[in-house]
């Protein structure tokens, strides 16, 4: 099985792909704080920068846009033709759902390494 892992690129390429600023921070002195200098000017906590997608949060926000704009039929495609690479046999439907949607990482990545060609 490969190993999906996100990467400061792949969060940046989701992040403008979902249409949020990719936040460029600079911090504010010693106050844990720090204010991103990109576009939006958003003050944020230093514990909670850009996304990580990581998270479910993350991979709801990714799914949802995923819907709305009507790729997520090209999402799961993508995701059984890979998986079915990775295990050599037929698969079910639920099974690509559940290696889909287990790990919020894993789900993100796909659709990083997908953005390229796919969306
Ligand atoms: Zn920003």
């Amino acid at each position: 099985m490969n190993d999906y892992k996100m990467t400061p690129e792949r969060c940046k390429l989701l992040t403008e792909m979902i249409g949020e600023c990719w936040h460029d921070y600079e911090p504010i002195g010693d106050s844990g704080w720090s204010i991103c200098t990109k576009c939006c000017w958003k003050v944020i906590s230093n514990l909670a920068l850009n996304h990580t997608f990581t998270t479910p949060d993350d991979m709801h926000k990714v799914f949802t846009w995923l819907v709305d704009k009507g790729y997520h039929h090209d999402i799961y495609m993508y995701a059984e033709s890979i998986y079915q690479k990775e295990v050599s046999r037929t698969v079910w439907v639920a099974e690509i759902f559940a290696w889909l949607f287990y790990d919020a990482e894993r789900f993100c990545c796909i659709v990083a390494i997908a953005k390229e060609g796919v969306i």
